[in-house]
């Protein structure tokens, strides 16, 4: 068998969790496999590398900011590759530009477009491990790339989809995915099984247990990806196609993004056009739109209330303010707001999922800023210092506490 191992950052954030984990590698090389393992940097180090860009220069260029980020994890694939030579087992580190992992030139965020494997299968099929620092890339510019926040599960599993792997475990710092956060949450309970499609809307809804762009390209590639701890001995979570589920819940999850702003344009003019006006501004300046309500007009005028990410916000009040296209009595800005979401696929086919959603949240006195849905979630937006209160009541709510 062939397989693809990942270790998170707390999972590598010193030597003798690195030593630990060198174990678990060797267990499986000790099993006849052939192994690839990705790490991840050190916990804290990507945060400490991210504040030097900031205090350096806020406005840093960044093919020098992916140069300085994605030196954390090179460290760690030193490391366990040492660590595993001296327990015997053959082991080399890959740079993420020797494989080479070719990725796109859009620094900071980048997408993997190919891997070229074949060296490192002639090594695998010669018995020696692969430990590959994960978040890096090599860009079209023949710099130096990283794949964006948490990006190393995206090169685990696009690894395992290159090499063909028959598994690809995630190893973290929980015992795998659960209905929620299980550090807000203390009665979340662990799923034994997830589809791909739950997974990635709980993953782009703010579940950071799994990066959003690796479940996709786990779907995509039908890879047999599995969440577990580094830190126990228990199973994890499996990711799979709805098929291999035999009992659905009709929520499965629940999740939260605080990665949130709210924008209201009060007293805008209703006339046609004026949304394309607004949202093709903030189009023009590439900022992301994601939730958007407008209320009725009364007078002529209406109030246009949309959320973009938290780091867009000053951003996005400029562009509309500066817009002699866009008039409007007054923006407002909030930066304290929080998306919480239900996810789950049983909402194809029952109804009322929305309702004990509000009614729970009207329950402990929690106000709906703004409501959107689509076939299997139903997103609201509330006030920041509610998120604890509302996604303890959610959990309870639609039924998903541990005995
Ligand atoms: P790693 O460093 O191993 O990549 P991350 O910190 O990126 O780990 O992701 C694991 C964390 O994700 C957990 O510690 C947990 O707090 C958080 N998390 C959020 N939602 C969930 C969920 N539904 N199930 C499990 N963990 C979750
Ligand atoms: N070290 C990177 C980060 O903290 C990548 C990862 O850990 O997945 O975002
Ligand atoms: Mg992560």
């Amino acid at each position: 068998m062939r397989i693809v191992q990942k270790f998170g950052g707390t999972s590598v954030a010193d030597i003798e969790r690195i030593q630990a984990v060198a174990q678990r590698v060797k267990a499986e090389v000790d099993a006849g496999h052939q192994v690839a393992v990705v790490v991840s940097a050190m916990a804290g180090v990507t945060n400490q590398l991210v504040e030097y860009c900031g205090a350096a220069s806020p406005m840093h260029d960044a093919r020098e900011y992916d140069v300085v980020v994605s030196t954390g994890e090179q460290v760690t694939s030193g490391l366990l590759a040492m660590v595993l030579q001296n327990l015997g087992v053959q082991a080399r580190s890959w740079l993420g530009w020797q494989i080479p992992i070719h990725t796109d030139s859009v620094h900071g965020k980048a997408r993997i477009l190919s891997i070229d494997t074949a060296e490192l299968v002639n090594r695998l099929e010669d018995g020696q491990v692969a430990v590959v620092p994960g978040f890096q890339g090599l860009g079209e510019d023949s710099r130096i790339t990283t794949l964006g926040r948490g990006g190393s599960d995206t090169t685990a599993v696009a690894l395992a989809a290159a090499l063909k792997a028959d598994r690809c475990d995630i190893y973290t710092d929980v015992e795998g995915v659960y209905t929620t956060d299980p550090r807000i949450v203390p009665a979340a309970r662990k799923l034994d099984k997830i589809t791909y499609e739950e997974m990635l809307e709980m993953a782009s809804l703010g579940a950071k247990v799994l990066q959003t762009r690796s479940v996709e390209l786990a779907m995509n590639h039908h890879v047999r990806l599995q969440v577990l701890s580094s830190f126990a001995n228990t199973p994890g979570t499996l990711v799979c196609d709805e098929d291999e589920i035999v009992e659905k819940e009709i929520v499965s999850g629940i999740a939260y993004s605080g990665d949130e702003a709210k924008l209201t344009l009060v007293g805008v003019e209703d006339r046609p056009g004026i949304a394309a006006s607004i949202f093709g501004s903030l189009a023009d300046a590439s900022i992301n739109v994601d939730m958007i309500v407008q209320n009725v007009s009364e007078d002529g005028s209406t109030d246009v209330t949309f959320t973009v990410g938290r780091a867009d916000v000053d951003r996005a009040k400029q562009v509309v303010e500066n817009d002699d296209a866009i008039v409007c009595r007054e923006v407002r800005a909030d930066g304290q707001v929080v998306k919480v979401s239900v996810i789950g696929v049983g909402m194809r086919s029952h109804v009322g999922v929305a309702k004990t959603m509000f009614e729970a949240l009207a329950d402990k006195g929690i106000n709906i800023q703004v409501i959107s849905t689509s076939e299997i979630k139903v997103s609201v937006l509330i006030a920041e210092e509610y998120t604890e209160l509302a996604l303890r009541s959610l959990h309870t709510a639609f039924g998903l506490d541990s005995e």
